[in-house]
Parts: structure tokens; C-alpha cells; sequence
């Protein structure tokens, strides 16, 4: 079993590009929720969602969320009523948050709620919340504490970071299945995603992090950030914030007690080097997804890594 943590637009072409080489039922997706949001009396979560339309092959491409092909009729409807639309919201994707709504009403859990959509969407691939208990990622930035909506969509990550906390995460339990799964996988990759905000919730679940230190699993990691920066989003500022340098080695830092190999761009070849130097298993690819081919052959040099990774390490740099 191939278990991947992730959170969304990143993990999301990552999962997109390992779906295609992976066969859907040994595929188990362990995502984020401290993004998750009320919006419109609806709970909405980003990352669940992303994932779910990546592996049913829906995903928009252009938008890098929500569904391919979606229209905006009820939001324009929202804002003719004077309602808040800052947080795009497409037709079909409104229909998932509906139906998440009532299935969280009618008393299923989260994981409960994942599986029945996931399942409606004909994708056989597992995808389980971080947790069936509510995480909310907090942003304090100079005019106060935001949630990760607010900071992100609403307000474009145009403000500075102080902090990062996660409210709600020293009461909240891994979902049914999310140890099971990283104790039983046979190699655990991290998605390409914002190690603060997506992987961050994550790990700060109880027991999450213990997990993957102990696991027999090989821990693989693909870094978010290339030639010292994010490729998109906060995810360089959300770093300094918490005091790691932005680079790979921060990457590696950040995940420190439990990765087995972090896998980095060729532009980061000598930043990969000292961490080679340091102790650090690292391996270097194109890592950039651009375009479907570039998906599935960051999923294909993954992969082909594992399979080689016990025999030799002349393929890394
Ligand atoms: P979010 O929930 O939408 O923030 O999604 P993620 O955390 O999964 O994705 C955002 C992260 O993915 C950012 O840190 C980006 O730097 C990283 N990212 C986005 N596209 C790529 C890519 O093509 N390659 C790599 N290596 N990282 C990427």
C-alpha cells in the first residue's frame, strides 16, 4: 500500500500524476482538514476535495481546484442576495459541500462523509481526513489572528506571518485507518505540499508524527520548494515564520525525525549536496508539473526510486 500525506493544490498534481501509475486500491491519501471552513452554513473542505476530483480525473486544471468544466451560476446568485463571495464556490463543487453537510448532519463522521462522496465519484483509491475532529489552522499576522481562509483567499497571503497555530489539535484523534494505514504502507510519500499548512496539521494530530517515526516504511518526501522559493502560495513565508530556512534543508528540517529520503529539483543539486554531506538521503528529479506528462513522471521517479532504494543510492546525487 502507498500511503501519501497531502494537502492541496500541490499534493493534488501529485496525487493526479501517481493515480495514473498506481493501481487505485493500493493508493491510501491522508489529507489535511485544518483548512476545512463554514461557508454559506456548509462545511467545506479544500483538500478533501481537491484530492477526491484529482483521483476521479475532474480536477480543473487551469484553477487547480474545484471541478474542470464548473460554472459560478449560484455565487453570482450569492452576490446579487449581498452575500460574502470571496470564497469561490463552483456549481458541482457546491453540490459536494451540500452533500457533506447533510451526511455530517445526519451523524456521520468526516471519514464517514470522505468515503460516501469519494465513492459517489467512482474513486476506488482510500482518502481519510487527518481527523474526524474539527483542526483549525490559525494565522497571526499584524492586524490579528486569521483563519487559513481568510489569510490565504480572502486577503491573497499579502500579509507578513508571525505565528502558525493549530486550534482544536491536542484534543483531535488520527481518523479511523490514518495510523493503520502509515503503520501497514509499504512506503509513505509527502505530497509536494506546504510543510507549515498542509503536512503541518498533519503531523501535530496525536499520534500522526509517532506513527511515521516508527513505521517500517520508507518515509519519501517531495520538497514544495525549488531554487529557494515556493513554487506557488506562502509556503516560503509560513517556513521563516517558523523559523526554518527556505530551502531544502528546511524541507528536511521540518520533517527531520522520520524522513528516509527527501526528493529535490535538479535546481536545488548543490543545496542537495550539503544535505547529502549532513546525512541526508536526497535524490534529485524534475519536480516542476506543468503538464500531465509531468505528473506522471514525477509519480513513475518516485516510485522507481523505491524499487531501487534498498539496493543502491548511485542514482541520487
Ligand atoms: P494548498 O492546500 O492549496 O496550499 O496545497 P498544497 O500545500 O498541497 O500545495 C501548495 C504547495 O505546493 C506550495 O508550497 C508549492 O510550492 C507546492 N507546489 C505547487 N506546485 C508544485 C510543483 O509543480 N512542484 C513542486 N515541487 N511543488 C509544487
Amino acid at each position: 500500500m502507498i500511503v501519501v500525506l497531502t494537502g492541496g493544490t500541490g499534493g493534488a498534481k501529485f496525487v493526479d500524476g501517481l493515480r495514473q501509475v498506481v493501481a487505485a486500491r493500493d493508493l491510501t491519501i491522508i489529507v489535511n482538514t485544518g483548512d476545512d471552513l463554514e461557508w454559506w452554513g456548509l462545511h467545506v473542505s479544500p483538500d478533501l476535495d481537491s484530492i477526491t476530483y484529482a483521483l476521479a480525473g475532474l480536477l480543473s486544471k487551469e484553477r487547480g481546484w474545484g471541478v474542470k468544466g464548473d460554472t459560478f451560476f449560484c455565487l453570482q446568485a450569492m452576490k446579487t442576495l449581498g452575500q460574502p463571495i470571496w470564497f469561490n464556490v463552483g456549481d458541482r463543487d457546491l453540490a459536494v459541500h451540500i452533500t457533506r453537510t447533510q451526511l455530517l448532519k445526519s451523524g456521520k463522521t468526516l471519514n464517514e462523509a470522505t468515503a460516501e462522496i469519494a465513492g459517489q465519484f467512482g474513486v476506488q483509491s482510500r482518502i481519510l481526513p487527518m481527523s474526524d475532529q474539527r483542526v483549525d489552522t490559525r494565522v497571526d499576522t499584524p492586524i490579528g489572528e486569521l483563519s487559513f481562509q481568510e489569510y490565504f483567499v480572502q486577503r491573497w497571503y499579502q500579509d507578513p506571518v508571525n505565528s502558525v497555530r493549530f486550534a482544536g489539535v491536542e484534543n483531535s484523534r488520527p481518523a479511523p485507518g490514518v495510523i493503520d494505514a502509515i503503520q501497514s504502507a509499504s512506503v509513505v510519500l509527502l505530497a509536494p505540499s506546504n510543510p507549515v499548512t498542509s503536512i503541518g496539521p498533519i503531523l501535530a494530530v496525536p499520534g500522526i508524527r509517532e506513527a511515521l517515526r516508527q513505521t517500517p516504511a520508507t518515509v519519501v518526501a517531495v520538497s514544495p520548494i525549488v531554487g529557494g522559493a515556493a513554487v506557488s502560495g506562502p509556503a516560503g513565508a509560513m517556513m521563516a515564520a517558523q523559523g526554518w530556512p527556505v530551502s531544502v534543508g528546511g524541507v528536511a528540517e521540518a520533517y527531520h525525525d522520520f524522513l528516509d529520503v527527501l526528493v529535490v529539483d535538479h535546481r536545488d543539486a548543490a543545496a542537495a549536496g550539503e544535505l547529502q554531506k549532513a546525512g541526508y538521503r536526497v535524490h534529485c528529479a524534475s519536480t516542476i508539473m506543468t503538464t500531465p506528462e509531468d505528473k506522471v513522471a514525477l509519480a513513475h521517479e518516485v516510485l522507481s526510486l523505491l524499487s531501487s532504494e534498498t539496493t543502491a543510492t548511485s542514482d541520487s546525487i
